[in-house]
């Protein structure tokens, strides 16, 4: 059956097939992000489109010189590809093992024209090129592979597996060529009409699976940067503390921790004492210090497992599961203390009043936080540096 297919049909095929995927190609390289190495994808599938042009063209008998050329660009073709897979994911440094390519193919290509003038034989060339192309194609699957990205992205696997099936292919072509009998014909024979055929195909997947490539790494970008935003959305920028956002999402959570696993979980309420007179004694930009300074204390005091975050103002709230009203009143003297006893630049003293109290069993976060901060009120009332510890939730009295 395929030696029915003429092989210039064949040929003006594949171009169109290969200007085509060029044609994607440009397009998505001039108005898409792409990656460092998508030009050499680009030059790969320029390389193999400019070699069938050539192909489709030839007269119908091309002088050697001629098919040289065109083995040139298609020899090419895998290298520009090569450098493209290395440099999207950072293999190497050096440019040597790119640069290895580049000599091999002219190595080639002074090999081919011995063949061609000096002791011409078609099957010596053909051999040169088929081996020559399998090596190349078989750099291209294995070296990126060393690279952890390359071999976790089913993508680039998949991409293994037809660049390894191309590169069996020109060893198949290589040893048939090898193979004592007639010489083939270099253009009018089934093997051409088969390297046609599996190139068409080889190149449609390939270039398919290199735009996945791409996109992957885009949708990775956009993972990463939605990530941050979130992150950002959820940090204090002046004390780089979790925000009031935050506490809010993850205080519910933390009630219900609480209440399934039946531990303590309690609240503490900060707020810098007269914290405008530093502001109007000093300036914004020492007030602004000055609640850094407090987060890095506060910091330094907490555990793991407590949330810390910057409520707004000079106000900071922390979040301490599994432990009772008393031991976190104990915990917040000791934060009061530290405050206290730190000498802020160019401040001086500065202290500040805690509100603390335990989660009612039934009581809403809401609620408690109130509680909470009536207990800090309470602090400020009392003529403030203090820690004062919130009553328990009011518990409702059935009637008789
Ligand atoms: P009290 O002891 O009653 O808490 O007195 P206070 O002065 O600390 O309280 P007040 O609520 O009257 O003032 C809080 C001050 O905190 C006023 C405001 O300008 C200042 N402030 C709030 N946020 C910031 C900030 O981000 N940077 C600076 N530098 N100051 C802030
Ligand atoms: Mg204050
Ligand atoms: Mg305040």
């Amino acid at each position: 059956m395929i030696a029915s297919l003429d092989v210039r049909t064949l040929a003006v095929v594949a171009l169109i097939v290969f200007m085509s995927i060029t044609a994607i190609l440009l397009l998505v390289f001039f108005t898409r992000r792409v990656y460092p190495g998508f030009r050499g994808w680009l030059l790969w599938q320029i390389c193999i489109t400019l070699g069938m042009l050539a192909f489709a063209l030839r007269g119908p008998d091309p002088p050697p010189i001629q098919m040289m050329l065109i083995t040139g660009v298609l020899l090419l073709a895998p290298t520009f590809l090569y450098d493209g897979l290395i440099r999207f994911y950072g293999v190497y440094q050096s440019i040597w093992p790119s640069g290895l390519n580049y000599l091999l193919v002219a190595m080639v290509l002074a090999v081919e024209w011995y063949f061609a003038y000096v002791a011409p034989d078609l099957d010596g060339r053909i051999v040169a090129y088929s081996l020559t192309r399998a090596a190349l194609m078989f750099r291209c699957a294995i070296e990126p592979l060393q690279v952890a990205a390359a071999r976790r992205s089913p993508s680039f696997l998949s991409l293994v597996v037809i660049m390894v099936a191309v590169s069996i292919n020109d060893l198949h072509h290589a040893w048939v060529a090898m193979q004592p009998g007639p010489i083939v014909d270099l253009i009018e024979s089934d093997s051409v009409r088969r390297a046609l055929l599996s190139g068409v195909a080889g190149d449609v997947l390939a270039a398919y699976v290199l735009l996945l490539l791409n996109s992957e790494r885009l949708e990775a970008e956009l993972r990463a940067a939605r990530h941050d935003i979130e992150l950002l959305a959820r940090t204090d920028s002046l004390t780089g503390l979790w925000n009031r956002r935050h506490f809010e999402d993850t205080v519910e959570t933390e009630i219900e921790r609480a209440r399934r696993y039946g531990t303590p979980l309690s609240l503490l309420t900060l707020d810098a004492d007269h914290f405008k007179r530093i502001n109007d004694s000093h300036g914004h930009h020492v007030g602004d210090d000055v609640l850094r300074e407090i987060a890095r204390l506060l910091g330094l005091q907490i555990r793991r497992s407590d949330l810390l975050c910057r409520w707004g103002g000079e106000e900071f709230m922390v979040l301490v599961p599994e432990t009772d009203g008393d031991r976190a009143a104990a915990m917040a003297e000791k934060i009061r203390e530290r405050v206290a006893a730190h000498e802020f630049d160019g401040v001086g003293r500065v202290t500040v009043s805690i509100g603390v109290g335990q989660a009612g069993p039934h009581e809403t976060a809401d609620a408690w936080l109130r509680r909470v901060d009536a207990a800090l009120y309470e602090a400020k009332l009392q003529g403030r540096n203090r820690v004062v510890l919130a009553d328990g939730p009011a518990v409702a009295v059935p009637v008789a």
